[in-house]
């Protein structure tokens, strides 16, 4: 840790690590910003048999979303309202961001699309900062992104897709029904239009191992991608993955495996690149395994120690480049 470099990145970043989301968007939008989720009632084309049946092996679309939203019968703008409100009674949030999680929220006719992102940005005007969209990289194309773009262009647009692996075979084993070349094809075109690309990971696939996790920092560092989210694997009620573990257990990682992983994988990627979360953790309700027995902050306390104690600032590797 001694390199002038290292020591760059450390004032950077203080007092993180690593290149945190909240210090990112205060700098950006210039307020502490809170994300409201709402559920716009999409569905899922890798669900209803257009690009498959029975979804992502790991998925389990409610444990995405925290509970107080799911399924919900309100409507797009009192969903907005109610989460603000929320926001507003327990952190005292002023500004927001939507954010269009569970299913696949560019998953119909741009018209539509149109007048669902209105609803929201209408709901809370002043307030409501800008989008999130959670989608999949088969689910976008030039007329959604020109609408984007035409509409919302001069607000914060950032669409997020998943990665998830890297490979094909591994994609195809976890029916994923869309292939790595189709993602590095979306985050283009998406970066195209200027707007901010979220990159989601898994780590600890079966079949894969830590040389896989760690090309994908190499191809993320290559890629237009303002945002990454880190997830472990983890194995959720109701997913095809669930009915796989139970039947023959696979590795999945122990929190002090996930902190080491870390740590080598963080180094490695572009201190660029703003990493809106180190690790996924579904409901306990929800939670098949792993399951670390610590609460969410608990174990955000635990990695960042972990790169605290162990001289890890991202982007430290010397052989990566900043953009
Ligand atoms: S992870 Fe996303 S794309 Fe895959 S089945 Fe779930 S909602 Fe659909």
């Amino acid at each position: 840790m001694s390199s002038p470099w290292n020591e760059e990145l450390l004032e950077r970043f203080y007092p993180k690590r690593y290149n945190a989301y909240g210090p990112y968007l205060k700098r950006r939008l210039g307020a502490k910003v809170f994300k409201v989720v709402v559920d716009a009632g999409f569905t899922c084309p890798n669900r209803d048999g257009t690009k498959g049946w029975g979804g992502c092996a790991y998925c389990n679309v409610d444990s995405f979303t925290p509970r107080e939203n799911r399924k919900t019968s309100l409507s797009v703008r009192e969903q907005v309202l109610a989460g603000i409100e929320r926001a507003r009674q327990n952190y005292g949030a002023e500004k927001f961001i939507v954010y269009f999680q569970p299913n696949t929220n560019t998953y119909a006719p741009v018209e539509q699309l149109e007048g669902i992102y209105s609803e929201a940005i209408e709901a809370a005007p002043g307030a409501v900062l800008g989008l999130t969209i959670g989608t999949r990289p088969d689910c976008i194309d030039r007329e959604k992104l020109e609408m984007l773009k035409r509409r919302f262009g001069d607000l914060y647009v950032s669409i997020e897709y998943g990665l998830e692996s890297m490979r094909d075979d591994v994609l195809e084993a976890i029916n994923r029904g869309a292939t790595h070349a189709e993602f590095v094809d979306a985050v283009r075109r998406t970066a195209e239009f200027g707007f901010e690309v979220c990159a989601h990971t898994i780590f600890g696939l079966p079949g894969e191992d830590e040389g896989d996790w760690l090309r994908v920092a190499d191809e993320l560092n290559r890629l237009p991608v303002r945002f990454v989210k880190l997830h472990h694997l983890h194995v959720v009620r109701g997913s095809i993955l669930a009915k796989r573990y139970r039947d023959e257990p696979f590795e999945l990682f122990s929190l002090e495996a996930y902190a080491s992983f870390l740590e080598r994988f963080l180094a490695r990627l572009s201190p660029d690149i703003v990493v809106q979360r180190l690790f996924g953790l579904a409901d306990q309700e929800d939670l098949i395994a792993p399951n670390w027995g610590l609460k969410k902050t608990l174990i955000q306390r635990e990695l960042e120690r972990s790169l605290v104690a162990n001289g890890v600032v991202q982007g430290m590797s010397s052989d990566v480049a900043v953009r």
